[in-house]
């Protein structure tokens, strides 16, 4: 047994946690039915995607400080990062 394999990973966004396929694709149905209004933009999302990547406080897909999962908080135009200062 490989306890090292079973560990999730600290640094992954949801859709790349082994094991939550299923929350990743429940994550991606609340992104599609934002309205298109409350979207972040595709930069943007990805430009927060990639500062929550380098954060130390994702954790296996989800914020430790607001518990969200970031994938969602991302796409949300609205929602900002809520370390202080913001990182997004
Ligand atoms: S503190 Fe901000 S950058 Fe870090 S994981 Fe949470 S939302 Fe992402």
């Amino acid at each position: 047994m490989n306890s090292q394999r079973e560990r999730p990973c600290p640094r992954c966004l949801l859709e790349e946690v082994p094991g939550a396929e299923a929350l990743a694709a429940l994550n991606r149905q609340w992104i599609e039915a934002l309205p298109p209004e409350r979207r972040a933009g595709e930069a943007a999302y990805a430009a927060r995607l990639t500062a929550c990547r380098q954060c130390e406080h994702l954790a296996a897909g989800s914020c430790a400080l607001c518990g969200c999962y970031v994938e969602y908080r991302a796409a949300q135009a609205d929602r900002r990062c809520p370390d202080v200062p913001n990182r997004w």
